[in-house]
């Protein structure tokens, strides 16, 4: 805390910053966010600096094999206490007074934790849609998570109780071992498979939601990149896409990059997404 602290107050850093205000003077622009964002709420960027490995949940692995699914459900039950008490931060709540004040185009956002809306943005598109959301992978049709969990928990009486003392991941999984007597919810209409309502590792994003992050770079003069490193693929195609409109590049993140070395980055700000997007909408009077 003490290192971001100091870091954020640096002249260093304030030169940087005001090389990151006057990116805004040739109109509003387009923000995409990644895990980063999310830290300062709880949840681990596991690709950032000194994380550990982790392994992406598989989708071949959840439609195909019964016991991967009981214990995602199971884990996702335990779990879930946990990710009640998940809130936006400051920096989500500094994007939001961006775009009230009229500086930014919206958030298009890698998570999949909702945060950016529950933070007040109203324009967010979510590459990867939403963890809160279920979807039948026969039909389509959509469910809350909270609701099917209560689906879990009439279909597993007692489950919640016997396993709530199980450890939980801070990303919200949990580490049960009661899984081969739990029963999977299924869809209520057609009795088919529910998954969760994003695009998994390995899987793409639908055309319609990229064209959306597209259109909105397009209006934009600019693509702030903010807590991520860009290993994802879809971010780095909405690089190329500022690029060839001619428009300059930023960064704020906490380590390298894979945009670092490009002509195109005009400003890079290694730093807490917090604090600079509170600094950031503080010198443009959001
Ligand atoms: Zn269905």
């Amino acid at each position: 805390m003490l290192e971001s602290v100091n870091a954020g107050t640096s002249e260093a850093q304030l030169a940087k910053l005001a090389q990151l205000v006057s990116l805004f003077e040739r109109g509003p622009i387009a923000v995409l966010t990644g895990a980063g964002m999310s830290t300062d709420s709880g949840i681990p960027d596991y690709r950032g600096a000194g994380s550990p490995p982790r392994n992406p949940m598989n989708i071949a692995q959840f439609t195909e094999d019964p016991h991967y699914r009981r214990r995602f459900w199971a884990g996702a039950r335990i779990g879930q206490n946990r990710m009640n008490t998940v809130e936006p931060n400051d920096g989500h709540r500094a994007l939001a007074r961006l775009e009230a004040a009229g500086r930014i185009e919206g958030v298009i956002t890698q998570n999949v934790d909702g945060l950016h809306r529950r933070g007040g943005s109203r324009t967010v598109v979510e590459l990867h849609g939403g963890g809160g959301v279920m979807r039948c992978i026969q039909c389509g049709e959509r469910w809350t998570r909270s609701e099917v969990l209560g689906w879990f928990d009439t279909l597993n009486p007692g489950y919640a109780e016997r396993n709530a003392g199980a450890e939980v991941a801070p990303d919200g999984d949990a580490l049960v071992t009661e899984v081969d007597s739990v029963r999977v919810p299924l869809c209520p209409g057609c009795g088919g498979t529910l998954r969760p309502d994003v695009v998994y590792f390995g899987e793409t994003v639908p055309v319609a939601v990229f064209d959306a992050a597209a259109e909105l770079v397009s209006r934009s003069t600019a693509l702030l990149v903010v807590g991520s490193s860009l290993a994802v693929n879809t971010g780095m195609r909405l690089v190329h896409k500022t690029e060839r409109l001619g428009n300059p590049l930023a960064v704020i993140n906490r380590g390298p990059t894979a945009i670092d070395a490009r002509p195109s980055l005009a400003v890079r700000i290694d730093g807490g997404t917090t604090e600079t997007l509170t600094a950031l909408a503080d010198a443009l009077g959001a």
